[in-house]
């Protein structure tokens, strides 16, 4: 069937063109001369000496050649699929990467973590949902591989103004900060168990990091004393000083933090 089909095709073609193709040009080949037939081929069978546009010599068959399906040695099909690689190219960008997972958190509830996204309000902006370039003109390319699309307000979507290139190490900071902690029945932020128990925030963080469990690090927070260890009396005496912290510090040889943290209660708080 392929053969009849292949032999009828092969006829109309040749009525279509003269049986001497010497000096047609189909598209970037120009036809140079007959090539002799290759022993086993059948007659219709006519194999061309072609020069390309770009100076390559081939050979190409007849048929190809007529029904356009042979257009040039293979430089114009190398330039497409040069062209498709670029395409495809940036496609693979870590922005276009970056803007088709921000897409996913929010779209795709098979995600694991679509919950945190997608599960709970989270969206994309119309301007970004369905073109990557205006994404890409308004964060601007990825400053370094560790940089990953970040939202200033946890709470809030992805839309220009509330997201920025950030570091793992810069986003896993937003993150401690937003990070809730069972605390007295409560479900609180670092910063506002530290504005109760009146200790300091970075102290709290510190030791939480250190012991762990947030009771041991609340109870360290109390008790820490910055280099020399203050004794009870000289912790009375500085609370009952009207001097500044700057005499106090050089009078108890400790530091100025130290001495306010003795006065603000945040540390000898018992
Ligand atoms: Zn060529």
């Amino acid at each position: 069937m392929r053969t009849v089909l292949a032999f009828l095709f092969g006829e109309i073609v040749k009525n279509k063109f003269p049986s001497d193709l010497t000096g047609l040009k189909f598209s970037k080949l120009l036809v140079l001369s007959r090539q002799p037939n290759k022993p086993h081929v059948t007659y219709w069978q006519q194999w061309w000496l072609c020069k390309c546009d770009c100076g390559t010599i081939s050979i190409k068959h007849r048929n190809h050649l007529c029904a356009g399906t042979s257009k040039s040695c293979g430089c114009w099909h190398k330039e497409v699929s040069a062209k498709m690689k670029y395409k495809h190219g940036l496609h693979k960008s870590p922005e276009n990467q970056a803007w088709r997972d921000m897409l996913a958190r929010c779209r795709n509830k098979k995600l694991k973590n679509y919950h945190r996204y997608g599960g709970r309000g989270i969206k994309v902006c119309k301007r970004w949902l369905h073109s990557f370039e205006n994404f890409l003109s308004d964060v601007g390319k990825k400053p370094s591989p560790n940089h990953s699309i970040d939202r200033i307000n946890n709470n809030k979507g992805y839309y220009p103004k509330n997201v920025k290139w950030s570091t793992a190490i810069e986003q896993a900071n937003n993150k401690q900060l937003c990070r809730k902690y069972r605390y007295k029945g409560l479900f609180i932020t670092i910063t506002q168990i530290a504005r109760i128990e009146n200790i300091g925030i970075e102290r709290l963080r510190y030791n939480l990091k250190k012991f762990k469990t947030l009771s041991k690090a609340i109870k360290e927070s109390k008790t820490f004393h910055y280099g020399k260890k203050l004794s009870e009396k000289e912790v009375a005496i500085i609370r009952k000083s009207k001097l500044s912290a700057k005499v106090l510090a050089a009078e108890f040889n400790v530091s100025e933090a130290s001495i306010r943290n003795v006065i603000t209660k945040r540390t000898w708080n018992r």
